[in-house]
């Protein structure tokens, strides 16, 4: 019976075979991972018009080594799954999305943010190497000493460019529980001077934060215990986001700390009231509740429905903290959609994938990942998704590319470096089999 490894071996192959024959009828292709994607359906969305290369094999975790906290996961494995294996050996990922059915492939090619990010930047930020298949079939082992401009380049390429096949990272020690401090400040001035000053503190292992509204703003702060006096839980009737206005404290085992805005997938139960009511989610909570349930009811439904020509705008917007005060003022008087949620993330360097001017401009290395989920979209003069997209430019900060994009091509090549991106195309996909990241996401009939 093949190891692991070698089904692994195998299965690459096959892909980078499955590449090469597409590549020569000139047929372009897109990434079939299996599972649910996390970015917002559009109407007429193109993306997946093209023919699939299907990865859905490679959803195993291939090693744990203890020793060097170090694991080697196939790009299909859910954050569910990993943490699961890691936690069994007291580990675990340094950056963990909050959403139980991101994978370890897409929150590298995509983005990823939690409350470590305030120490390590994105999960991509603690991987040490990938394995990737070029459009021409190559396959590739990247890392900060090999191909160096190819590692660096895959964050943030949402599948352009090539495909991920195993993803080497690191891991930190992990305790059993999290006790949980929820420090509330009535003004903007005293929330950024608390965060602040937890960012510096030594003893903090996590911290995000939740506006709940312009003067209920709530700074979530974490840190790792063996001992918990008690736990709450809120994988069904009772609801977190809620719980960070109302509480002072709290406790949760590691792993529901980590996947604590699972059941509402932060707060877009918001969206179907009906979903927040108690007896409700007693009854039919575990057929609706929890992100990748979520995600497939709303696909279901917009299917039988109709798709929203504006869907509710979902995106993650990082601002150069310098800015914060300039974001929030703005975000108070003219967005005004609660709640919000506040991650501080270092940018451990400047990503080469961004334009170099805009690194200038930022000279920032902390960013506030400030993000909604669920703003109806509605207005019949306002676009706000459009409205956010355009604020978030003129503040020099990054907006993820999981939602509608508004950009023309000039100021999309003004975040996105578009020099490093050719450099990088040109060797991982010669021929352009993957779609070019401006049209991936510029692409709707
Ligand atoms: C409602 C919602 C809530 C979210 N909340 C969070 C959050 O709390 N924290 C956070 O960090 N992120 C969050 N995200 C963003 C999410 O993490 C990113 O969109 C991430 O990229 C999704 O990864 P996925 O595994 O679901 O992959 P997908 O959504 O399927 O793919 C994401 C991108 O990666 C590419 N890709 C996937 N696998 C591979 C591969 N093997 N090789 C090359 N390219 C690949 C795809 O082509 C696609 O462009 C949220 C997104 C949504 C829609």
């Amino acid at each position: 019976m093949a190891s692991r490894s070698e089904s692994h071996q195998q299965i690459v192959e096959r892909i980078a075979a499955d590449v090469r024959e597409l590549r020569s009828h000139g047929v372009p292709v897109h990434i079939y991972k299996g599972g649910e994607h996390h970015f917002v359906p559009l109407p007429g969305d193109a993306r997946f018009r093209s023919r699939p290369i299907d990865i859905s094999a490679l959803d195993h975790v291939l090693s744990i080594d203890r020793e060097q906290r170090l694991a080697v996961a196939e790009p299909g494995v859910s954050f569910a799954r990993l943490i699961e294996q890691t936690l069994a050996q007291g580990l675990l990922p340094i950056v963990v999305p909050e959403l139980e059915g991101i994978t370890v492939g897409g929150a590298v090619a995509g983005c990823s943010v939690e409350s470590m990010s305030y120490k390590y930047g994105g999960f991509h930020d603690t991987c040490v190497e990938y394995e990737i298949v070029g459009g021409d079939g190559t396959v590739h082992r990247c890392s900060r000493e090999n191909e160096a401009d190819l590692f660096e380049m895959i964050h943030g390429s949402y599948g352009t460019l090539g495909i991920l096949t195993s993803v080497t990272f690191r891991l930190t020690e992990a305790k059993p529980y999290v006790q949980l401090e929820y420090r509330t400040s009535r003004t903007f001035e005293a929330f950024e001077a608390d965060m602040r000053a937890q960012m510096a503190a030594a003893d903090v292992d996590f911290i995000d934060g939740i506006v709940h509204g312009p003067d209920q703003l709530v700074l979530c702060v974490g840190r790792f215990v063996d001992q918990a006096p008690y736990l709450s839980n809120y994988r069904w009737t009772r609801i977190y986001y809620r719980s960070t206005g109302e509480r002072s404290e709290d406790y949760l085992t590691t792993r529901d700390y980590c996947f604590r805005y699972d059941t509402e997938c932060h707060w877009l139960t918001k969206t179907v009231p009906p979903l927040e009511w108690r007896p409700v989610r007693f009854a039919v909570g575990k057929l609706f509740l929890g992100s990748t349930n979520l995600i497939r009811w709303s696909r279901r439904l917009a299917r039988v429905l109709g798709m929203k020509k504006r869907p509710d705008v979902v995106v993650d917007v990082f601002i150069p903290s310098r800015r914060f005060r300039d974001f929030f003022e703005w975000y108070v008087a003219e967005f005004a959609f609660y709640p919000l949620w506040i991650v501080p993330y270092r940018m451990p360097q400047p990503y080469p994938w961004l334009c170099d001017e805009l690194v200038t401009r930022q000279n920032d290395e902390l960013f506030i990942d400030c993000a909604v989920y669920g703003k109806v979209n509605n207005h019949p003069e306002v676009d706000y998704s459009e409205l956010l997209e355009r604020k978030t430019h003129e503040l020099d900060g990054i907006k993820t590319l999981i939602s509608r994009n508004h950009y023309t091509r000039e100021s999309f090549w003004e975040v996105y470096s578009r020099p490093n991106y050719d450099a990088a195309k040109a060797k991982l996909d010669p021929h352009g089999v993957f779609p070019n990241l401006f049209e991936k996401f510029h692409r709707v009939s």
